[in-house]
């Protein structure tokens, strides 16, 4: 066996139908008094209700969150928070509102409670995230990480059926580079199983019926684990070459991973057998890269890059920038496999079975 080091750590969860309803007592037990509630613009009446739900113990509605955290919406929320003299901040929306949340939190250390309506998994790491002159800076630091995280599984029942879809796969990629991770170990590899095939079921289940609860508990719960997988290992080529598409090419995060996730895992497959033997046996396929295109394929989400917004003349870029730097990934980044990979993504093949 190999050996491992393996230091969990996760917020409090509460997860459940209806646990919205219990959020005054979880904003109690972390003895907040005045919590700024976060949202973006289009989920300003989600917002209003979380406030609303809070009463005296909400200090306002910050409904500003956009994707990729930029700087100039970082400085109105911190002084946002601080006019309202804010003891905590409530977070309900996708990874960018979370994202905003641990924005805050980097600089006041304010405690954050974060109710997720999207898979993105933001809310079970401490990974922080600020854009400023285009470029996306990132990095770690445990005050981020949500102190509670409340899943309520009706909250996403209006999720739309496309971005269900698009945000399960991301949540999937976390797992799925969880299980090759160079700095995995049992638990996680559990963990990212369980989250996978969760997903792998109940994603069908609600392209089928959006509003099928059931489906959207195990939706969610699967985003958890995926999301606790992403928090407590590193990841690979396949979050690397996505962070480099989205923030060079400014192409749009969910998609981007549904798209490049069966080909990172085809690039991968010939170094990680044993991984791809367990996603593809979670995924419920006999080839793992395979399984997840005909995931995203057999339920109408994009699988080419060039139909979001690649041009045939970035690749080149792309597959450069892929290569700037070194990190650990099973199989040793090469020049010539990287442009096959990308070049895939973009027409859209299904990726040959290994
Ligand atoms: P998002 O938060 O940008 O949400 C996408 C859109 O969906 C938004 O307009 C939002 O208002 C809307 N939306 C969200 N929930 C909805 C609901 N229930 N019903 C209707 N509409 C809803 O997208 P995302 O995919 O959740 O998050 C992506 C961002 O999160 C990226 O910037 C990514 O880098 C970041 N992220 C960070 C981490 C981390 O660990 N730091 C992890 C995953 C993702």
């Amino acid at each position: 066996m190999k050996p491992f080091t393996c230091t969990a750590q996760s917020p409090r969860v509460v997860f459940g139908a209806g646990s919205l309803a219990r959020l005054g007592e979880e904003i109690d037990r972390l003895e907040i008094r005045r919590a700024i509630v976060l949202c973006t613009p289009g989920q300003r009446a989600l917002g209003e209700r979380v406030a609303a739900l809070l009463g005296a113990r909400a200090a306002g509605v910050f409904a500003g969150a956009v994707m990729h955290v930029p700087q100039e919406v970082v400085h109105e929320a911190r002084a946002a928070a601080r006019s309202l003299g804010a003891d905590g901040a409530v977070a309900v929306g996708g990874g960018s509102t979370t994202g905003l949340g641990k924005a805050i939190a980097l600089e006041s250390g304010l405690p954050i409670v974060a109710i997720p309506t999207t898979y993105a998994g933001s809310e079970m790491t401490p990974i922080h995230g600020i854009t400023e002159g285009g470029v996306k800076k990132t990095g770690r630091d445990a005050k981020v990480l949500p102190r509670t995280v409340l899943y309520d599984p009706e909250l996403t029942l209006g999720v739309p059926p496309n971005l269900s879809l698009t945000s399960g796969i991301n949540a999937i990629a976390h797992a799925a580079e969880g299980l090759y991770s160079a700095d995995g170990n049992p638990v996680m590899d559990l963990v990212a199983q369980e989250g996978i095939a969760a997903l792998a079921r109940s994603l069908p289940a609600i392209m089928a019926d959006p509003r099928d609860i059931e489906a959207r508990s195990q939706a969610l719960y699967g985003a958890w684990l995926c999301g606790t997988v992403l928090g407590n290992v590193g990841m690979a080529l396949h979050h690397k070459l996505c962070h480099t598409l989205g923030g060079s090419f400014n192409l749009p995060h969910a998609e981007t991973h549904t798209i490049v996730l069966p080909h990172a895992l085809a690039y991968n497959a010939p170094a990680a057998p044993e991984a791809m033997a367990r996603i593809a046996r979670a995924l419920g396929t006999a080839d793992a890269a395979q399984g997840a295109y005909d995931l995203a394929a057999a339920n109408g989400a994009p699988v080419a890059l060039r139909d979001i917004g690649l041009r045939e003349e970035d690749l080149d870029g792309a597959c450069e920038l892929a290569l700037r730097n070194q990190y650990p990934n099973p199989r040793p980044l090469e020049a010539e496999g990287l442009r096959e990979l990308l070049r895939n993504a973009y027409e859209g093949r299904r990726p040959r079975g290994s």
